[in-house]
């Protein structure tokens, strides 16, 4: 430790900025492990979507093969643009690549909110859309899904205001697992606002409003490589948007924002898609699988999820001591500790043995 010598005080930053509350991202196994006092290998992380399965057995050879990573990737992205658009099956100049899906919830917020602003958002969702309007100084209204966790219409609508730039719509949701109905999506765009439809979960569904791009400029659609293409850790996802907007996001973005690495792995997994689907085929039927054996835990409700994940209902009041059995079991499913979902566990869809384990562990606790 040095000793500070300075007797400058700390410039103050911006107001909106001090206040942000950090986005709690999932821990490495290694702490998890530590934290449970079980060796790592004996962990089972279901707390972050991610695929059992790891990438497309290519891409390690790929990476390793790889001989130009001395170089700068093209920040037009034409290879990247040209192979996600046989992907998307959308024209090249309406994608723009990110770091992850969450860059570019990051960059659509910096095109459109500011200080004072706010973005409509039916909650429970995935918390990057709050979190990420926080940082351009925006709000984040939330308006509470139904009892069924459906998105209400009216509410939504009489949300909005003369600040309100952009509604973020998960579909499949996370963590509720439903979808939205084409009906809902389109009298939301017929609002004006900016509609930004996040489609991270589509490989496990099979429904997208990709075809509604053709008929409203106003329609943003996400998608990730992280889940269905095991790609999490090297940070790839896309987005398909009215032309205009994708231009300008390409002109904004940091110009080397998606890694060679990433590139690399992003076009060996498009080559190796039939591979890829046939593990998202063997999630869909393991969620099935254990969606059946949820389902006669007594005091137990899992909600129907069209997405790689479960969200669990345990008894009321007993959401933090349930979780907390599970994480010194070495099980390490997301719980978020309040307000709606306090009685709301999430898990993954893991490998079958992972499955067992983790219904005997709530068929234990919840009884
Ligand atoms: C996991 C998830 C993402 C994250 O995507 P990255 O491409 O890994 O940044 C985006 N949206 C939703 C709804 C998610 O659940």
């Amino acid at each position: 430790m040095t000793q500070s010598k300075t007797t400058q005080k700390m410039p103050p930053m911006l107001p909106h900025i001090r206040a942000l509350e950090t986005y709690e991202g999932v821990d490495p196994m290694e702490v998890l492990a530590e934290r449970a006092g079980v060796p790592p290998e004996k962990i089972i992380r279901l707390n972050g979507n991610e695929n059992p399965y790891g990438p497309s057995p290519k891409v390690a050879k790929a990476l390793g093969s790889f001989q130009n990573f001395n170089h700068y990737p093209d920040p037009g992205q034409r290879n990247l643009r040209r192979v996600l658009s046989g992907y998307l099956n959308v024209d090249p100049e309406r994608i723009v690549a990110g770091n992850g899906s969450d860059e570019l919830i990051d960059l659509l917020l910096r095109t459109y909110v500011g200080v004072g602003d706010n973005v409509i958002i039916p909650t429970p969702t995935f918390g990057m859309y709050s979190f990420s309007a926080g940082i351009c100084g925006g709000e984040a209204i939330a308006v509470e899904r139904d009892d069924n966790f459906e998105i209400d219409l009216e509410s939504m609508k009489s949300a909005i205001t003369a600040k309100s730039k952009i509604i973020f719509l998960a579909s499949p949701n996370n963590p509720t697992g439903n979808i939205i109905a084409e009906s809902q999506t389109r009298a939301l765009l017929d609002t004006g606002l900016l509609v930004v439809m996040d489609e991270a979960y589509f490989e496990f569904c099979g429904e997208t409003a990709i075809p509604l791009l053709a008929e409203y400029k106003n329609l943003v659609v996400l998608r990730t490589f992280s889940k269905w293409a095991g790609l999490a850790g090297l940070r790839i996802g896309v987005g398909a948007m009215d032309p205009d907007l994708a231009a300008t996001m390409m002109a904004m973005k940091p110009p080397y924002n998606v890694n060679l690495a990433a590139e690399v792995a992003l076009t060996t997994s498009l080559e190796d898609t039939p591979g890829l689907l046939e593990r998202v085929k063997q999630i869909v039927a393991e969620r099935d699988r254990m969606m059946q054996r949820l389902q006669q835990i007594p005091n137990l409700k899992p909600w129907p999820s069209r997405a790689n994940f479960i969200l669990c209902q345990v008894p009321e009041g007993r959401g933090k001591e349930i979780f907390e059995s599970l994480c010194s079991r070495g099980i390490f499913l997301r719980y978020w500790g309040s307000g709606r979902l306090k009685n709301f566990i999430r898990t993954s869809i893991g490998l079958p043995h992972e499955t067992d384990a983790v219904v005997e562990a709530f068929a234990e606790l919840c009884a």
